[in-house]
């Protein structure tokens, strides 16, 4: 039982009965402290036990004092939130990435936390080898951060021997400032050159985008080596190269990554070098529209497209619609006949409907008959947490170009 108990208006008590773990603020009455029953205000960080109106527990979860998602829930179950709580539940990730068999002699790296998909909403933990990354989203999941430590280390036990922490990004800015992102354990050398199926990539997590390394488009890079043997590839939004180095492992004749971050391309050169092929690769640092509008795409027998999230929010839905047509239209426009699309949104407010309109519409405009090989997701180590529906983000189609 935690100190603060939090009771929900009238009728707002739907969505955590279904499980989503998500409280808005307006859906809050008052906080009161359970030990003399005074209304207050907990601070950020605070956990919280949530009731209905009718006093009836629902969850116990994290509080925000000014995000709109004002309580995480991180269990809908009266119990209390101590080491052997943290303990269960990185034992239940452990156990549940055993099951699915994502670290095998081939691959070292993968999502161990992948929040809201692991009932721990605001916790993402990447696994790279010897070393394990923790993004904290939300205060109360950075304030966790020693159990979470002492967690991990009881459940990897020595397979772990770096913990690093990375919220300065990820953490509401007022209280991010205070912190530094850092080793919370540095028992070896930490494993910077990690493998997925077989390719080794150089992950920096001390200063690469999000953990280090798009772990969630592994199948998809896979799945595009099998179209590659013998062909030219154009892998734009590339960041570290890994759709490049599965297309040349394969057997690639040529390859073009595309990015307009120059870090991203010493990434990809580095990972290029790292898994030698005969193909051929360039690398260009520079906007994918300038780049597709520029050159000769006709060249290309497939071309991947897989954009940050346009829409990170509903607010701006339609701009990042617009985006994500005015891109395919763009490619598709230029695709000689015979080739292939991969074609990716990673934004949660886009979902797989909505994004397949969008490619269809932009099929349309470009004037181009397209069939649809595959629908591309998410991984099973980045599970969607079936009554959170945000938590499907990655949405891919493959198209061949008729
Ligand atoms: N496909 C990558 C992940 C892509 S992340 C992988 O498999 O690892 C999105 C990338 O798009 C980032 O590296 C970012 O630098 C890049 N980016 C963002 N806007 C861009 C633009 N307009 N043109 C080219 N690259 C862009």
């Amino acid at each position: 039982m935690t100190d603060f108990k939090t009771i929900l208006g009238s009728g707002k008590d739907a969505s955590p009965k279904r499980f989503h773990p998500w409280v808005f603020s307006g859906a809050i009455k008052k906080t009161r402290q359970h030990s003399d029953g005074r209304e207050v205000e907990p601070q950020e960080g605070d956990i919280v036990t949530v009731y209905s109106n009718k006093d009836e527990y629902l969850g116990t979860g994290h509080y925000s004092t000014h995000a709109s998602i004002a309580i995480r829930i991180i269990t809908f179950e009266e119990e209390a939130i101590d080491q052997n709580f943290w303990n269960k539940r990185i034992q239940n990730a452990v156990d549940y990435r055993k099951k699915i068999g994502v670290l095998n002699a081939e691959t070292n790296i993968y999502r161990l936390v992948h929040a809201e998909g692991d009932l721990l909403p605001g916790l993402i933990i990447d696994v790279y080898g010897n070393t394990a990354v923790i993004q904290a989203h939300s205060v109360g999941m950075y304030k966790a951060l020693e159990n979470i430590k002492t967690a991990l280390q009881l459940s990897l036990g020595d397979s772990l021997k770096c913990i690093f922490q990375k919220s300065k990004e990820t953490l509401p800015k007022e209280y991010a400032q205070n912190i530094e992102n850092g080793y919370l354990l540095k028992d070896a050398e930490p494993t910077h050159h990690a493998l997925e199926y077989g390719n080794t990539f150089n992950i920096s997590w001390e200063d690469g985008q999000k953990t280090g390394f798009f772990i969630d488009q592994r199948e998809n890079r896979f799945l595009l080596g099998k179209y590659s043997k013998g062909k030219n590839v154009l892998n734009t939004f590339c960041y570290s190269g890994g759709f490049s180095v599965y297309a040349l492992k394969a057997g690639a004749t040529l390859v073009h990554s595309v990015d307009a971050s120059a870090r991203a391309m010493d990434l990809t050169d580095k990972n290029i070098a790292l898994n030698p092929t005969s193909g051929e690769h360039k690398s260009f640092t520079e906007d994918t529209f300038d780049f597709l509008e520029k050159n000769d795409c006709s060249i290309y027998d497939v071309v991947v497209l897989d954009p940050p999230a346009f829409a990170k929010h509903h607010s701006v839905k339609h701009n990042a619609v617009q985006g994500y047509k005015r891109l395919n239209m763009t490619a598709l426009k230029q695709m000689k006949s015979g080739s292939i699309l991969f074609t990716f949104s990673c934004s949660q407010a886009i979902d797989m409907p909505l994004f397949y309109g969008t490619i269809l519409s932009a099929a349309i405009l470009a004037g181009k008959k397209v069939r649809v090989m595959h629908q591309l997701s998410q991984p099973a180590d980045h599970p969607i947490n079936i009554f959170h529906q945000e938590s499907s983000y990655l949405k891919g189609l493959v198209l061949e170009v008729e």
